[in-house]
């Protein structure tokens, strides 16, 4: 039940002006403005995703490491590196909120994902090749996912 700023008189719900002198009740009406929309859950979740990708990555150059062995020691320490790069410099500032840090990481460990899927062609292990492509696609979509 509002009542009339200027006059006082009661009005009826909904009224936009005083039934008694005309006055404008808008500004006596007028509901609290909407809160404004919280961004934090859907930058949580990107970086959630991006945070599985980056897992995802780091599990792939774990489990291609050995079958870059039979290659040539080459692709085994290409291995190595990658997945070090991909924890220490891509999760490891991506879990402590450093997103800057960890998007260079994520850049660094794509890098080295093209170059291991290129050496291991080379070396004749195709299966490990393709592999640490998939590893590098993910590590793409995690980058785009660090805005
Ligand atoms: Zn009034």
């Amino acid at each position: 039940m509002p009542y009339c700023p200027s006059c006082g008189a009661k009005n009826k719900d909904g009224a936009r002006f005083c039934e008694a002198c005309g006055a404008p009740l808008a500004v006596a009406a007028a509901p609290n403005p909407p809160a404004a929309p919280a961004q934090t859950p859907a930058a949580a979740q990107s970086f959630g995703s991006a945070k599985g990708l980056i897992i995802a990555a780091a599990a792939i150059y774990a489990f291609t490491a050995p079958l870059a062995v039979f290659a040539g020691p080459i692709g085994f320490i290409t291995a190595l590196l990658a997945l070090g790069v991909v924890l220490l410099l891509a999760y490891e500032p991506l879990r402590k909120g450093n997103v800057g840090a960890a998007k260079t990481g994520v850049l660094i460990g794509a890098g080295l994902a093209i170059l291991y899927t290129l050496i291991d062609f080379a070396m004749g292990a195709p299966l490990a090749a393709v592999l640490n492509l998939a590893a590098g696609v993910a590590l793409a979509v995690a980058y785009m996912q660090l805005k």
